[in-house]
């Protein structure tokens, strides 16, 4: 009370009260309040390679070093011809069709731009469908934006591929868009060519724009090959995402970029949109634009550590063992990026709460996963498990959530 006047009382803005952002979120925050009394927690949460020990190539550190006194200005919105040529390139090699260089667009992560791109289509009630489970910053951006995320299921059954069924049903009149994540987080899925055409089949009958997230397109393992739609859909709008967080270690110095391509015609006054946003925002961090040439182009490190004897290879197997080999535990095993979503037998541990399974790991074990609710996973049966720790780490965690779940009922 100040001058005999009752303090007005701010309150966050009615348009968050439907935004979710769990890998931040409540169980996230007591792991920060444990630690701050001085608990080591094994944080197993979030995609950061680099506290986990994984560095960026050398010359990609001392190309920025070189270029930081040329990069002190704006660059244009949609940032610095040699990244965006780059880029092109690259698109070119996975076969994106009609790409040039306005159609790039560089942003602070990738995460900027799907922001972007949601708040520039969106109009309240409009629908987009998004996968179950998802990265939850997909629905968190179409709600923000006024949008009804629709989610389609991913099923477990096949390999974590979308239901092309679901989709169908999830069509209506007011779907302007379909978003794929592809390789996937959080199960580690990476589609094949035919379940990609099956999605471009659905998105040209019901004319869907296709958003496609494929920053872990770089971190595929056992000799697969990775897909992009935007390559199998010439005739339709797409928008390809991808970056440097995850390839080149570098999530901090925040860079991604995203590809228009296919077919522009119909969507002249989207991409109006997208820029005007992409002016407004002035452009993404130019130290980070700098190196993306050099990234792209050189030696790619990042496939090392997906073959045999690399650590996230091994990595995989070890968590994929381990938590396999505990009793009510099952799970598909990952074919890309450096997560899994294993399946908690619910009846056996009597869970009805997934956030409070994670809570009660968290207090008893001291161990961070994310409940797959903060993925948009309706049922309290999953979590994800970040396995950028060294197998020892990992053998010790597994070990600890057998040793728990050996006791556990909700
Ligand atoms: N998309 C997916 C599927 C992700 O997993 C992440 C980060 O974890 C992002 C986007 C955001 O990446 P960026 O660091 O480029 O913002």
């Amino acid at each position: 009370v100040s001058g005999g006047n009752t303090m007005r009382e701010f309150k966050k803005s009615s348009k968050l009260d439907n935004v979710l952002y769990d890998v931040r979120g409540p169980v996230v925050e007591e792991a920060n309040r444990m630690e701050s009394a001085g608990t080591h927690v094994l944080k197993l949460n979030i995609g950061n390679p680099a506290p986990f020990g994984f560095r960026t190539p050398d010359e990609v550190i001392y190309d920025m070093r070189q270029q930081l006194t040329e990069s002190e200005g704006y660059s244009d919105a949609k940032g610095l011809f040699s990244a965006r040529k780059a880029i092109m390139q690259y698109a070119q090699l996975k076969n994106i069709p009609n790409v040039s260089i306005d159609d790039i667009y560089t942003g602070n992560g990738v995460s900027e731009l799907i922001n972007l791109c949601m708040s520039a289509l969106l109009d309240d009630g409009d629908e987009i469908l998004i996968p179950s489970p998802d990265y939850p910053l997909w629905t968190a951006c179409a709600t923000l934006a006024g949008g009804k995320a629709v989610h389609y299921i991913c099923d477990e059954q096949s390999e974590w591929y979308p239901d092309i069924e679901d989709i169908k049903k999830k069509v209506n009149d007011r779907t302007k868009a379909i978003v794929i994540i592809n390789p996937n987080n959080p199960t580690g899925a990476l589609y094949p060519r035919e379940v990609l055409q099956q999605i471009v089949e659905v998105a040209r009958e019901h004319q869907l724009i296709i958003f496609s997230d494929e920053i872990y397109d770089r971190l595929v393992m056992d000799g697969e090959e990775h897909v992009s739609i935007a390559s199998l859909a010439p005739d339709l709008f797409c928008v390809t995402f991808s970056g440097l967080s995850k390839s080149h270690m570098i999530a901090g110095f925040r860079i991604g970029w995203m590809v228009l391509s296919g077919n522009k015609r119909h969507v002249k006054d989207y991409i109006e949109g997208l820029n005007m946003l992409s002016n407004m925002r002035l452009c993404s961090n130019v130290p980070a634009q700098s190196i993306v040439q050099t990234a792209l182009g050189g030696h790619q490190s990042v496939k090392d550590y997906i073959v045999p004897g690399g650590r996230i290879y091994e990595q995989r197997e070890c968590i994929y063992n381990a938590l396999t080999d505990i009793p009510g535990i099952t799970a598909v095993k990952p074919k890309a990026a450096f997560y899994i979503f294993p399946k908690l037998d619910v009846k056996r541990f009597n869970i009805t709460n997934d956030e409070q399974f994670a809570l009660d790991l968290l207090r008893e074990k001291k161990i961070l996963i994310i409940h797959g609710g903060g993925f948009n996973w309706k049922q309290p049966d999953h979590f994800r498990v970040v396995y950028l720790p060294r197998v020892g780490v990992l053998e010790q965690a597994a070990h600890k959530i057998g040793d728990f779940l050996s006791t556990y009922r909700q």
